[in-house]
């Protein structure tokens, strides 16, 4: 049986797709990855929020980012501050507006507005991590942080583009262009601090603390009426519990060095925001106290949902709304396993025991003899 180029590598191409078919998506996934029992995460209450931008400027100071609108630039104008539009690999944390027709009413979709925060959400199951060729993305088997060696990194930019919440950044203006994102703090919490976002937010929106007490808390709003007083906690929601310095997660980072632990990776850049950080202890507000006076308030009419409870694995960054999650740039129709574990689970089915790369390489060798033969048999004939 004769077979050409065409056909060859039409079946090349499907016999694999074939063979997942017939295992099913199902059996081509890889277990997905849970969040791990002691993790710790962020629930933003899109509702608390009052736009202040304290935590935009406060995650700026103490990743020791600079501006990204300097003196001299397009845009510059003395009367404003640094103000940025969108996350870039020197901004690593942004608030955003939802605006609808007349904006009268805060937390309403139609005539009304919204404030959104993004950042990394610290994926259970994170993309990123399984795109990255060289473990620069590493996720912390015990806290579930995220974080990133600039030194392990060789710039691909496959997290940017694997990441299904459009995170990482590249920084295109360095000939040694890394990545950017928030990496939940990981200095200050290695000394028993707060991350800096949740630290400063005066109202509580952006709360810090263990994921599970974290759902606890998002439970226990979601339970009440709409115009319920309630004293909202602010800072560090397990602060009396399970943090502080020298306990807790600072042992649980430390010992996990290879895995993205603070001192991970790029130890001297980790270092040296430490020590800044304690020399800076004023400008963010008196240092890092574990107990903040909660914010008195009222329950809003919340979306019946916690977003990143389920989404795609599940994310330790979760978030309750006034509006539907969509409108605040959250993906709604996304499965709830992450992508890297189908993924894995494909390339793992494919190159399973290197029968498909044998196979395709095997048949491409018999087309180029087949090809060559036939050549010479022409050439034969002239
Ligand atoms: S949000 Fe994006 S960058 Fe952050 S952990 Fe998830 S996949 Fe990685
Ligand atoms: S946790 Fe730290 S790095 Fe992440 S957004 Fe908050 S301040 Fe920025
Ligand atoms: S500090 Fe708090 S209230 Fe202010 S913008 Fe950030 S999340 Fe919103």
């Amino acid at each position: 049986m004769s077979i050409n180029r065409r056909d060859f590598l039409r079946a090349a191409v499907s016999a694999p797709a074939l063979a997942l078919a017939g295992a099913g998506e199902a059996e081509a996934m890889r277990a997905p990855k849970p969040v791990p029992p002691d993790a710790v995460g962020m629930l933003y209450d899109s509702t608390l929020c009052i736009g202040c931008k304290a935590c935009v400027a406060a995650c700026r100071e103490a990743n020791d980012l600079s501006p990204v609108m300097e003196p001299g630039q397009e845009g510059w104008n003395e009367k404003t501050w640094d103000s940025p539009l969108d996350l870039s690999a020197k901004t690593f944390n942004i608030i955003k507006t939802y605006q609808h027709g007349t904006m009268a009413a805060k937390d309403r979709e139609q005539n009304g507005f919204a404030f959104m925060k993004r950042h990394c959400l610290h994926c259970a199951d994170p993309s990123c991590v399984s795109a990255c060729p060289v473990s620069a993305m590493r996720k912390d088997p015990k806290t579930g942080i995220v974080s990133y060696d600039a030194n392990a990194c060789i710039g691909c930019r496959y997290c940017v583009y694997s990441c299904p919440f459009g995170i990482p950044r590249f920084d295109y203006s360095s000939p040694t262009g890394k990545i950017g994102k928030c990496e939940f703090c990981r200095h200050l919490q290695a000394d028993g601090k707060t991350p800096a976002c949740c630290h400063v937010c005066p109202t509580g929106a952006s709360l810090f603390g263990l994921v599970v007490d974290l759902k606890a808390e998002a439970q226990r709003r979601l339970a009440l009426k709409a115009g319920d007083a309630y004293d909202f906690p602010r800072g560090n929601l397990s602060g009396g519990r399970s943090f502080g310095k020298g306990k807790g997660l600072g042992d649980g980072q430390r010992q996990d060095h290879r895995e993205g632990g603070p001192d991970a990776g790029d130890a001297p850049k980790q270092r040296r925001l430490r020590e800044r950080a304690h020399l800076d202890e004023s400008a963010l507000d008196g240092g890092h106290k574990p107990h903040q006076s909660p914010h008195p308030g009222r329950i809003a009419p919340y979306q019946p949902h916690l977003y990143g409870d389920k989404e795609l694995g599940g994310t330790q960054v979760m978030y309750l709304s006034g509006v539907p999650f969509e409108k605040l740039e959250l993906p709604t129709k996304v499965p709830e396993q992450g992508y890297a574990a189908l993924s894995e689970g494909i390339q793992h089915t494919l190159y399973k025991g290197m029968i498909a790369p044998i196979l395709f390489l095997g048949g491409l060798a018999a087309l180029a003899f087949r090809n060559t033969r036939k050549h010479g048999d022409e050439e034969g004939e002239r």
